[in-house]
């Protein structure tokens, strides 16, 4: 259930009606908007309905929610969020691009990717320690010094790092290092990850299922926020279909599903969403035109050497060139970089 107070209402007024809520058992969420506070009330629907939440003074308006998921839908907030990562915001008029290796490998590859992704206008730095890999005989990340290494970037170069965290037990190490969580399509419906990633104070990046749907997404997200932490992320990064000429199906449908059926900022990964290196470009101009918050591009100095995702990862001057063409496509749909 949703309240919506009047422009007018106290302090006071509204630090009655939570306390009322909690009295009651149930929980609350309060969102300020700039014109009025928006306090979700959440607990048994059942239990809820009979509540005389409207009776309260400084009450506008209370509304069901009627969607499965509750803490994710637009509704519940009534504007966009904006989700800080290190010193970066996104969701905001400006279009945040998040660039780096799939994986980080050496100290010299990845403070010579940051330096040169950094450059060109990248605000936020990705790398994999720890790696989800289809097969177990492959690399699989250097874990803890990889997290030091990322470490060591941030400390060059200034840009927040994000990086995958695949196991609740790892939770406590990456948090040490990281300015964000990425939790991986494989991971999407790791309840029990979501719910730990949930209780920890950083933001989080969830990446779409392979085979989820966009409800899908919308509920697990919402895993994340019933453990009290809002600072989320949606990431768009393919789906699987029957079509084989590319590695899976960029879905850029969601894109304005999610911006209308939920407050948490759009990312989009088009470099996993479409796994071929020319391909790229075409897919992040074409997110950015459809109204994403933010695209996360993989960039390797010597993709043949990658020990991950080689076969997709822009070279540094690819990357540089399409970040100017980006530039254009947000100025043309009203953002900026
Ligand atoms: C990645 O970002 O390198 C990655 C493994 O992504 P996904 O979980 O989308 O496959
Ligand atoms: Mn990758």
């Amino acid at each position: 259930m949703i309240i919506i107070t009047r422009p007018e209402a106290t302090e006071e007024q509204i630090a009655h009606i939570v306390s009322r809520i909690r009295a009651w058992g149930l929980k609350s969420e309060v969102s300020r908007g700039e014109q009025r506070v928006v306090i979700g009330v959440i607990g048994p629907e059942d239990k809820i309905r009979e509540k005389p939440l409207g009776a309260f003074p400084g009450v506008e308006s209370v509304t069901p929610v009627l969607k499965p998921y509750k803490l994710v839908s637009y509704q519940f907030r009534g504007r966009h969020s904006h989700v800080q990562i290190g010193g970066v915001t996104v969701g905001a008029k400006a279009v945040v691009l998040m660039a780096g290796p799939c994986s980080v490998e050496s100290e010299e590859q990845i403070t010579a990717i940051a330096t040169e992704v950094r450059k060109s206008g990248a605000k936020i730095l990705r790398g994999g320690a720890f790696k989800p890999r289809t097969s177990p005989y492959s690399f699989q990340g250097l874990g803890k010094v990889g997290l030091q290494l990322l470490a060591e970037a941030r400390r060059l170069t200034g840009m927040p790092i994000i990086t995958e965290i695949m196991d609740t037990k790892d939770l406590e190490l990456v948090c040490e290092y990281a300015d964000c969580l990425q939790v991986g399509a494989r991971n999407m419906q790791n309840f029990s990850l979501l719910r730990e990633v949930g209780r920890t104070h950083l933001p989080v990046m969830l990446k779409r299922g392979m085979s989820a749907t966009i409800k899908d997404l919308l509920m697990s997200a919402e895993y994340i926020l019933s453990e009290g932490n809002f600072n989320v992320l949606l990431c768009e990064r393919g789906i699987r279909t029957f079509e084989t000429m590319t590695r899976n199906t960029l879905d850029l449908n969601a894109v304005p599903v999610l911006k209308s059926e939920t407050h948490l900022p759009v990312v989009v990964d088009p470099t996993h969403g479409i796994g071929l290196r020319e391909y790229i470009p075409s897919m992040a101009l074409a997110a950015v035109a459809a109204g994403a918050d933010s695209i996360m591009i993989e960039v390797h100095n010597s993709p043949e050497h990658a020990k991950s995702d080689g076969e997709q990862a822009l070279l540094p001057q690819e990357f540089e060139a399409l970040v100017a063409r980006v530039k254009s496509v947000a100025d043309a749909v009203g953002r900026e970089l």
